[in-house]
């Protein structure tokens, strides 16, 4: 079977939607898969490591790597930098395997001008009320962030439209589920399987 270049996939949601749980069973499930690991000027939270959640980094440096070119997309988000570095997607793609980019609507939009073969996936909590729990259940922030968060919600889905797929995270395994049909539909399109199975293809047309 010949050598297939991984394909690409951004998953967006409003925070609180259960987008993070989503994508760390996916990995969990599938050894081909990985998210990319952004960079940030946010402070780390508990429990979250450097160079496994994100690289957590000064403004300075992110602004210095902005100058350096490094960057496939960046965006402010909240009160924070995030970005994608290009090392952080490039080598997985060329080792065939499947990337994911966990950014927001602002990312999305660069990647799609870059990369117009990106498959964009927009997760969406069940209900206003149930994002509302989610979002105090983390017992992570202040008030005052979880009511921001709440606005900025809004405005992260107000975004929906610009998607290719969009799945509502009411039951946890579905979703999962959901997201495990677009990555594999993915690997069966045409041009996918043409690579794929070249001399497969080759042998039989002879
Ligand atoms: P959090 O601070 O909760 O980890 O992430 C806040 C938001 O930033 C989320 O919507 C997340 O998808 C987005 N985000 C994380 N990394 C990146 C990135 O590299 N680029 C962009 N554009 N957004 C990101």
């Amino acid at each position: 079977m010949a050598h297939t270049r991984g394909n690409l996939f951004i998953l967006s949601a409003p925070s609180g939607a259960g987008k993070s749980s989503l994508i760390n069973a996916l990995l969990k499930k599938h050894a081909d898969m990985k998210v990319s690991v952004s960079h940030t000027t946010r402070s780390p939270r508990p429990g979250e490591e450097d160079g496994v959640h994100y690289h957590f980094v000064a403004t300075d440096e992110f602004k210095a790597l902005i100058e350096k070119n490094d960057f496939f997309e960046w965006a402010q988000v909240f009160d924070n930098y995030y970005g994608t570095s290009k090392q952080a997607i490039e080598s997985q793609l060329n080792a065939g395997i499947d990337v994911f980019l966990d950014i927001d609507w602002q990312g999305a939009q660069q990647v799609r001008k870059i990369m117009p073969s990106v498959q964009t996936i927009f997760i969406l909590p069940p209900s206003k009320k149930e994002l509302e729990q989610r979002l105090n259940n983390r017992g992570q922030d202040s008030a005052d962030v979880i009511a921001s968060r709440m606005a900025k919600a809004q405005s992260e889905t107000s975004h929906y439209n610009e998607y290719d797929f969009v799945i509502v995270n009411d039951d946890f395994e579905s979703a999962l589920a959901d997201i495990e049909i677009i990555v594999m539909a993915q690997r069966l399109t045409l041009k996918a399987q043409k690579n794929r199975h070249q001399v497969l293809l080759n042998s039989l047309l002879k």
